[in-house]
C-alpha cells in the first residue's frame, strides 16, 4: 500500500529534487562545522548573529530555570506566562503598535492570522513571490486566492477594482521577498489600498531587525509609519530565536486571540525562546551598529539587503555549482522547485552582520565567473 513512496522518492532522485539533512554540530550566523569541517555560512537567516549573543543565551537560560523548558499548555489554558505577555509588550513597541501576539512559529502566525481574516466570502490578493506560509495560509482560508506578478501595482489595482463583490479584500506581501532579497513597493500598496477599501498585512520575517535605520522594518524603511494594518514577523531570523507575532491595533490582537486556530489549539512558546527574544530586542534597539554592519556587508555584495539570489535557471547547474562551493569551504544553498519556479533556480546567499570583509571577499572570489550582477561588490 506504500509502494507510492518508494516511487515518489525514486522520481524526486531522477529529477534531482531529494533533499537530504546536513548534521551541523555548530553554527553562529558566520562559520558552520558540518562532519567535523568548518566552513563559512552562507545562509543564515541569524542576520544579526543575535542567536549566539551572550546576553541573549543568559536570558534564555535564567528564563528556562525560572519558568521550566515548557510552558506547560496552551496560553488559553493554562500556558500564558507572564514572559509571554512580557515579549508582546516588547514587540508592540518595537512595531509601534498598540498591541501584538506570538504564536510558536512564523509560519503559524501566517496560518492563524490570514485563516482568521477572511473567509469564503472574501478575497486574498497577494503577489506571486509570496512566501509559502502565505500561500498555505489563503488555502486554508478558503477565501478567493488573488495574485498578482511581482511588484506589479498595476496589476495589483486592476484585480482590486473588480474585487468590489467581495466583502473584504486582505493584500498580503513579505515586505523583503525571501527568495530575491528585494522589497515590496509599500507606500503604493498602502495607497491602493485606501483608494480600494482594502486591509493590510505585511509579512515582516525578512525585515524585522533588518530594514529601517533602527530595524523596526519596513514601514519606517519608507517613513510609512503606521500605515498598515497587520504586521506579522518572525523571531526565528534576525531576533535569533523562535516564534512568530502580528502586531497591530487593540482590537485585531483580541480578535486573534479568539480566532487564530494555531495560536488557540497548540502550546504556548517555550520561555527560553520568549527570553531570548526580548534580549534580543534590547539589544537591536542599543546596539545599531550591528544593523549597521548588516547594512554595510549587504552593500558589499551590492544588495539594499541581506537575501542575494544568483539565478543560474537551470536545476543541476545551480546544484553543481553549490556544490562546488561547498568543497571551497563555502555553504551557499542551492533553492530549487518547488521553493522556487523550474527556471528559476538559484544560489540563494545571504550575509550576516558577522560576516568579515574578508569574508566577502572569500565567498566573491569563489563564485563562478562571470559574477551576476546581483553579487558584485560595490
Ligand atoms: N515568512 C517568510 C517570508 C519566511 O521566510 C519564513 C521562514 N522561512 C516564514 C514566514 C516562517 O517563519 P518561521 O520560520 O518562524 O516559521
Amino acid at each position: 500500500m506504500l509502494d507510492f513512496i518508494e516511487a515518489e522518492l525514486e522520481d524526486l532522485k531522477s529529477q534531482n529534487l531529494y533533499r537530504t539533512l546536513r548534521t551541523i554540530s555548530r553554527s553562529d550566523g558566520r562559520l558552520i562545522d558540518i562532519d567535523g569541517k568548518q566552513y563559512l555560512n552562507f545562509c543564515s537567516n541569524n542576520y544579526l548573529g543575535l542567536s549566539n549573543h551572550p546576553k541573549v543565551i543568559e536570558a534564555a537560560q535564567i528564563a528556562c530555570k525560572e519558568f521550566g523548558a515548557g510552558a506547560g499548555a496552551s496560553r488559553l489554558i493554562s500556558g500564558n506566562l507572564s514572559i509571554h505577555e512580557d515579549l508582546e509588550k516588547k514587540i508592540a513597541k518595537f512595531k509601534g503598535r498598540e498591541a501584538a501576539m506570538v504564536f510558536p512559529t512564523g509560519y503559524m502566525a501566517n496560518l492563524g492570522t490570514i485563516s482568521s481574516l477572511v473567509d469564503e466570502n472574501d478575497t486574498v490578493i497577494i503577489d506571486r513571490l509570496n512566501h509559502t506560509s502565505i500561500i498555505d495560509a489563503c488555502r486554508l482560508s478558503k477565501a478567493k486566492l488573488q495574485v498578482y506578478p511581482h511588484k506589479d501595482m498595476a496589476a495589483l489595482e486592476k484585480i482590486l477594482k473588480r474585487s468590489t463583490k467581495f466583502k473584504k479584500r486582505l493584500i498580503v506581501t513579505d515586505s523583503v521577498f525571501s527568495m530575491d532579497g528585494d522589497i515590496a513597493p509599500l507606500p503604493e500598496i498602502a495607497q491602493l489600498a485606501k483608494k480600494y477599501d482594502a486591509i493590510t498585512m505585511i509579512d515582516e520575517a525578512h525585515a524585522t531587525g533588518v530594514l529601517g535605520k533602527t530595524g523596526r522594518g519596513a514601514e519606517e524603511h519608507f517613513g510609512i509609519e503606521g500605515q498598515i494594518d497587520v504586521i506579522m514577523g518572525t523571531l526565528s531570523k534576525a531576533v535569533g530565536s523562535l516564534g512568530g507575532f502580528v502586531a497591530g491595533s487593540e482590537s485585531l490582537i483580541d480578535y486573534l486571540r479568539n480566532k487564530a486556530r494555531s495560536f488557540i489549539y497548540t502550546t504556548a512558546l517555550p520561555p527560553a525562546s520568549c527570553a531570548a527574544s526580548i534580549a534580543a530586542l534590547e539589544i537591536i534597539e542599543n546596539e545599531p551598529e550591528l544593523i549597521e554592519n548588516l547594512r554595510m556587508n549587504s552593500r558589499l555584495l551590492g544588495s539594499e539587503t541581506p537575501i542575494i539570489p544568483i539565478i543560474i535557471g537551470d536545476l543541476n547547474k545551480t546544484m553543481e555549482i553549490s556544490a562546488k562551493l561547498f568543497e571551497k569551504g563555502i555553504l551557499a544553498s542551492g533553492i530549487r522547485p518547488p521553493t522556487v519556479p523550474k527556471n528559476e533556480c538559484r544560489i540563494r546567499l545571504t550575509v550576516t552582520a558577522l560576516h568579515t570583509k574578508e569574508d566577502i571577499e572569500c565567498l566573491v572570489s569563489s563564485l563562478p565567473e562571470p559574477i551576476p550582477a546581483a553579487a558584485k561588490p560595490i
